[in-house]
């Protein structure tokens, strides 16, 4: 009898140090008492951030980033070995991995430094180092805790287009890569561990999936091997109604359908990648979302069809790190096709709009990118428009950098009147001024736009207006490590 196939993600604080990296080993073994699993594995946490920090510094040219970041990066991945495998050649082997990995940071900021260049290829190269250095580590703990375990490079597995920072899976041939290298492994009982977040072209370049990816990576692997399940493990309870670190009174959220997931995740839920229900739509394999520091609780099940609540509001998010562009003045209704040019110049800079928003008045055109793109979402609008700017047709075209997105999500919420007043009553209650409206967002969502200052507040008021809380339920917040 073959037995069911598990893919078990551990995100960066849930391999955070070596007491991390042993509870999650822990997990593995009990889980593969019963299934084939395969580990999926982030960076330890911390290490991508400082991966990509040093590159950067290193495009300034500062020559010693690449000491100073090998020096770090040896230190926190070496006490966590001696502190998790005590066996001489075991722990000999993995110092050694470390010992490379670790080198290769330094030449690539050593490179980058001299050529005071960082290209998005370089940047792949460096910031793939964590999940590289972290799969030994987990796979050491697996075999000292008595599981036949294997670190396995996705670079073997996951293969991609090449758009650096953010590639897209190739589905057929991860999934013939990933079956003919996994299935003899998981054969023999092995489990193995995979770097998540990176790839690779068909011709073999290292790609990453961008930031937060190893969910991603998860559902990938989950639908090109047919698993059973797949598990993200973090460190808070599943999904919850809201961010917990904005809104302490937030529950977790026992059943979520895809679009709902999708959707929180696409408006600023951390707790997963935005894009990694995409790979499990077809296949509709269920996605849990549960806490590697408290594995007794059940945490999220994301379903293809969820648990319906009839329609309503069932989780709030919020984005921060976002700017709000407008275009505009009385002149504008005259300009040729300003909206197509408008838009046609975001999309030619790269910059996603994550809404449009109506505006206060007829006469601007206000959308939303996220802070990196904003600078030169601007400057390619202004030259764009410099004739019209010079004619005084656009008045002007300015940036909002103060303010947050937040959105209220649920399925079939739009066929339920009343959602959009009781929000805003909500806040206005509490003198909570509404910027703009989103326009044209999905069935499933409700967003606005407010003072960044304000964003805490929003949410707790739309939380609390729509009953979400765990002290509305009667119920103990959900704890978040
Ligand atoms: P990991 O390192 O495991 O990938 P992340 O930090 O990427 O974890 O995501 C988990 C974090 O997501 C939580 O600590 C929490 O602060 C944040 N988060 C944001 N929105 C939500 C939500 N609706 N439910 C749960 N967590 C959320
Ligand atoms: N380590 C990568 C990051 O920090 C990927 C991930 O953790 O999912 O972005
Ligand atoms: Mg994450």
């Amino acid at each position: 009898m073959t037995r069911p196939l598990r893919i078990m993600k551990f995100g960066g604080t849930s391999v955070g140090d070596a007491a991390c990296i042993a509870r999650a080993a822990q997990i593995v073994a009990q889980a593969a008492r019963d299934s084939s699993i395969v580990a999926v594995v982030s960076a330890m946490s911390g290490v991508t951030n400082s991966l990509v920090a040093a590159a950067t510094r290193a495009q300034s040219g500062d020559r010693d980033e690449g000491a100073r970041l090998a020096g770090e990066l040896r230190r926190q991945h070496e006490l966590a070995i001696r502190a998790l495998v005590p066996q001489q050649d075991a722990r000999a082997s993995l110092l050694r991995q470390v010992d490379e990995h670790v080198a290769e940071a330094q030449r690539l900021c050593e490179g980058t430094a001299l050529l005071r260049e960082l290209t998005p290829r370089t940047l792949d190269a460096v910031s793939s180092l964590g999940e590289r250095l972290s799969a030994p580590l987990l796979a050491g703990a697996l075999v000292q805790a008595g599981i036949c375990a294997q670190a396995v490079d996705a670079t073997e597995l996951i293969v991609t287009d090449s758009h650096h920072g953010g590639a897209e899976p190739l589905r057929d041939l991860t999934r013939a890569r990933a079956l003919s290298r996994l299935q003899p492994l998981l054969q023999q009982g092995i489990v193995p561990v995979v770097t998540g977040f990176i790839g690779a072209t068909p011709e073999g370049v290292l790609t990453t999936l961008g930031r937060g990816g190893s969910d991603y990576s998860a559902t990938i692997l989950g639908a090109a091997l047919d698993a059973s399940e797949i598990v993200i493990w973090t460190d808070v309870d599943g999904v919850l109604t809201a961010d917990p670190r904005l809104v302490p009174d937030a529950c977790t959220i026992p059943e979520i359908s895809y679009r709902e997931a999708a959707e929180l995740a696409y408006f600023g839920a951390k707790v997963l990648h935005p894009k990694t229900l995409r790979a499990v739509m077809d296949a509709g394999i269920p996605v849990w979302i549960r806490n590697s520091f408290a594995p007794d609780h059940p945490g999220t099940k994301i379903t293809p069809k969820g648990r319906t609540n009839g329609g309503g509001v069932k989780a709030l998010t919020a984005m921060s790190d976002v700017a709000l562009i407008s275009v505009g003045g009385p002149g504008i209704v005259g300009v040729p096709d300003v909206v197509g040019r408008t838009f046609s110049t975001t999309a030619a800079v790269r910059a996603s709009v994550l809404l449009i928003s109506q505006s206060s008045s007829q006469n601007d055109i206000c959308f939303i990118v996220s802070s990196s793109d904003a600078k030169r979402t601007v400057e390619a609008l202004r030259e764009e428009f410099s004739q019209d700017l010079a004619h005084e047709n656009v008045e002007h075209i300015t940036l909002d950098p103060e303010i947050a997105i937040v959105a209220v999500v649920g399925e079939n919420m739009r066929g339920i009147p009343g959602i959009a007043g009781r929000t805003f009553s909500a806040l206005g209650r509490d003198n909570i001024n509404i910027i703009a409206i989103a326009q044209g967002s999905s069935e499933s969502n409700i967003s606005f736009v407010v003072e960044r200052g304000a964003m805490k507040a929003a949410l707790a008021a739309a939380h609390r207006e729509f009953g979400l809380g765990a002290r509305q339920h009667g119920l103990p917040a959900a704890s978040a490590s």
